[in-house]
């Protein structure tokens, strides 16, 4: 029979699709891996099932073990799987920049989840790092995935390396990918970088983070860390799990021009890309000058834009940012809700944060 013994034989091995229309004006070939394609829905099931797998075989983790980590979301979610599969306790602590639906992906996959302040230096007590920290050393044979520092979150992403390096036959030049722990620019950086050292690694961080900074100067520079809002992107911390050393250039994307990028993908490709997908694609056009005729372009997208259905793909949300000059706006124009009868209505409540 041609079957899966259960959902986690399921990561790994993403698609790789090519971008036809969105990048015409750049010079090259770009092609997108859609990590969204793994079982949790994005790339942090690699990191998740990579780490909880090296610590049962280390007997750091038998049934009825906890394991707790820090979250945007993703790597909560693809860590509450795989202890779901695997007879784990599962105990996350995000922060409350988190979209609730997030939150609410969390536990319908059975995780504890603590809610912690965003605006909070990260050695705050109250902090998401710190809380996960805390409750890790207070609960009995517990582990702490720990992704900001864990340079097991870059050997984790080897195979997103080695996926990209065979899925293009080697003909890789440039790689635009966006840093938040750093593990998957890290890890795809080393992989490509080891079969050929021309490969250009290229990261993308946000407004409002200090990595970029940092990776110019050695510095973390406080003047640069401000609150925005692409969650899951660039950092107020520098983070070890990040190999400074295999990334050649950072750019930065602002909030806005990643929010309508993500839109664009979609209504261009038809790929409905997560918030950093929209930065990853605006940081492709921030690195024009990379690129000529024969550049192969590989650029990440980690997750899906169902998680994004309460942020850059809810109408009121991009208004209440002032977020309404689309480029492609004829298309959403198009896009708007006709009623058959004049009286009928979509109900809003409870379900006002979805695009109406
Ligand atoms: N995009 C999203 C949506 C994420 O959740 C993350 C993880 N923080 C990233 C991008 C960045 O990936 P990495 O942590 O490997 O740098």
């Amino acid at each position: 029979m041609n079957t899966y013994n259960n959902v986690l034989e399921l990561v790994g091995d993403t698609p790789l699709v090519k971008l036809n229309k969105i990048t015409h004006n750049l010079k090259g070939s770009f092609y997108a891996k859609l990590e969204w394609f793994n079982p949790g829905l994005s790339v942090k099931d690699r990191v998740a099932l990579y780490i909880i797998e090296k610590a049962e075989k280390e007997g750091r983790l038998k049934p009825g073990s906890t394991v707790c980590e820090t979250t945007s979301g993703n790597t909560g979610f693809a860590v509450a799987m795989v202890c779901r599969i695997k007879g784990y306790k599962c105990i996350l602590a995000v922060s409350d920049k988190t979209g609730p639906q997030k939150i609410a992906y969390l536990q319908a996959m059975g995780a504890k989840v603590y809610v912690c302040p965003a605006n909070v230096p990260a050695d705050d007590p109250k902090s998401y790092y710190e809380t996960a920290k805390r409750i890790a050393k207070e609960t009995p044979n517990s582990i702490y995935i720990n992704q900001y520092f864990n340079e097991e979150n870059i050997a984790a992403h080897h195979s997103t390396g080695k996926e990209i390096w065979e899925q293009t036959d080697g003909k890789v030049t440039h790689v635009v990918i966006c840093s938040g722990t750093g593990g998957t620019i890290s890890g795809v950086g080393r992989y490509l970088k080891e079969k050929n050292p021309n490969i250009r690694i290229l990261g993308v961080d946000a407004y409002g983070s200090a990595i970029k900074k940092y990776h110019e100067t050695g510095e973390l520079d406080s003047k640069e860390i401000y609150p925005y809002k692409i969650e899951g992107l660039g950092k107020n911390l520098i983070p070890s799990a990040t190999d400074f050393s295999v990334v050649d250039r950072y750019v930065k994307v602002t909030d806005e021009d990643a929010a309508y990028k993500a839109s664009e993908v979609a209504l261009t490709e038809g790929l409905f890309i997560g918030y950093t997908g929209g930065a990853v694609t605006q940081g492709l056009f921030e690195f024009e000058d990379e690129f000529d005729e024969n550049s192969v372009v590989v650029t990440v997208y980690p997750d899906h834009g169902s998680k994004y259905m309460d942020r850059i793909y809810n109408k009121k949300w991009m208004e209440k940012y002032e977020y309404t000059n689309h480029p492609l706006q004829e298309i959403i124009d198009e896009a708007k809700i006709e009623y058959i009868e004049e009286d009928t209505e979509v109900r809003t409540e409870p379900y006002d944060f979805y695009v109406i």
